[in-house]
C-alpha cells in the first residue's frame, strides 16, 4: 500500500512528505499493516503471563 499520491486535508501537501502531524499520523497508519502487531497488548501480556505461570508450576511440581 502506498500513500505517495494522497493529499493531506490539513496542509494540502503530499502525505508522503509528512509536512504536518496529520500527514505523519496518516502515513504511519498506512504503513502499520503488520499482522503481528494487530493483537491488543493486553491479550499478548495475558498469554505471556499464562505461559510463565504454567512454566513455574511445571518446574515446581
Ligand atoms: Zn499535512
Amino acid at each position: 500500500v502506498s500513500c505517495e499520491h494522497l493529499i493531506c486535508a490539513h496542509c494540502s501537501g503530499p502525505v508522503a512528505e509528512g509536512r504536518c502531524q496529520m500527514c505523519r499520523a496518516a502515513r504511519a497508519d498506512l504503513h502499520s499493516h503488520g499482522s503481528s502487531w494487530s493483537l491488543p497488548t493486553a491479550v499478548v501480556l495475558a498469554a505471556l503471563l499464562t505461559l510463565l505461570v504454567a512454566l513455574a508450576l511445571h518446574l515446581h511440581l
